[in-house]
């Protein structure tokens, strides 16, 4: 597979990323698209716009597409059957998608393949147990384990951002029934909330100064504040990345892995988010597995989900070309 080139696409709950790969990794042609408030035609209209132009910019055919989705997939059904962010729900995504596009599709859930990018490439390398968590807009999970990825009986199984850490919280989004889950505490936007409430406690931080100038205050604004220096900013980066070590401890008890690796947007706040994060795990995870395991940023950054997308159809259809299953 010297001279293998796929695209790998990154499905988000706001953004669609694109781009090409050949069989050392390296992504070109990169192309997005913003998905929030689509239809579901719409959001496959886009989606396959967005393929098509990275595909246009190729100056060779693609052997495959490989797709991360923020979706439970039925496997047995091949149907992307949930989303929490997206209007997809009972659709056969992967049949769609050959159909309109033309070649072999591959299809996972979007934290399965930015595991597997680390797992296989970032900053997981060689590890045999990973987790993954990508916070965004909600966060996206995903678990290697034993040197595979690990998908549950019916292929949903590492919805890490669901896991509870208050009883009577708030109630979840979307399709989620559960209350105090973890992504309504860590997300990019539950960061701008944080934010917020610091902001009205210090009328005089950045924070509260950027409000009064007209800026709705988003997770990369607070981010930005913070590594700015602003104190009130950074205050909030360390509330989420103590309520992320929160939900780190009961993974790390659970699984024992030996790399937890963040990624998605809101790890643009590195260390004041991941130090506090540690902190957290040092102090309140059992003994042994507190003190193998590494917390890292994702090596890949924002472009995981595309990389492991890519990787999938890679390993995929080269498997499939070698007469495996595929
Ligand atoms: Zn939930």
């Amino acid at each position: 597979m010297a001279d293998v080139c796929v695209v790998g696409v990154d499905l988000g709950g706001t953004k669609l990323l694109a781009g090409s790969l050949d069989g050392e990794l390296n992504v070109r042609n990169r192309a997005h698209r913003w998905v929030s408030q689509l239809s579901a035609s719409e959001l496959l209209d886009a989606i396959v716009d967005c393929v098509e132009e990275v595909r246009g910019s190729l100056g060779r055919p693609v052997d495959a597409v490989g797709f991360g989705i923020p979706c439970l997939i039925d496997r047995s059904r091949r149907v992307a059957a949930v989303s929490n962010h997206l209007p997809l729900v009972d659709v056969p995504f992967a049949d769609v998608m050959a159909e309109r596009l033309g070649v072999p599709v591959f299809v996972d859930n979007d934290g399965n393949a930015a595991v597997l990018a680390e797992a296989r490439s970032g900053s997981a390398q060689g590890a045999r147990d990973v987790v993954m968590l990508t916070i965004g807009t909600g966060i996206g999970g995903g678990l290697f384990l034993n040197g595979g990825v690990y998908r549950g009986s019916v292929g949903c199984a590492a919805d890490l951002g669901h896991i509870v850490i208050e009883m009577d919280g708030p109630p979840c989004l979307g399709s989620c029934r559960g209350r105090g889950c973890l992504e309504v505490y860590v997300s990019g936007p539950a960061l701008a909330k944080e934010g917020e409430r610091m902001a009205s406690l210090s009328p005089q931080s950045g924070l509260a100064g950027a409000i009064a100038d007209g800026h709705k205050l988003t997770g990369a604004i607070v981010t930005e504040l913070a590594h700015d220096g602003d104190l009130a900013a950074i205050e909030a980066v360390t509330t989420v990345g103590q309520r992320l070590g929160i939900g780190l401890v009961s993974i790390i008890n659970l699984l024992n892995p030996e790399v937890v690796v963040i990624g998605g947007g809101v790890i643009g706040a590195g260390e004041l988010l991941l130090a506090p994060a540690r902190e957290m795990v040092a102090a309140r995870a059992l003994a042994l597995a507190r003190d193998v395991v590494r917390i890292v940023p994702a090596g890949f950054g924002a472009e995981a989900g595309l990389v492991g997308a890519g990787i999938m159809a890679i390993e995929r259809a080269g498997s499939i070309a070698a007469g495996g299953a595929g």
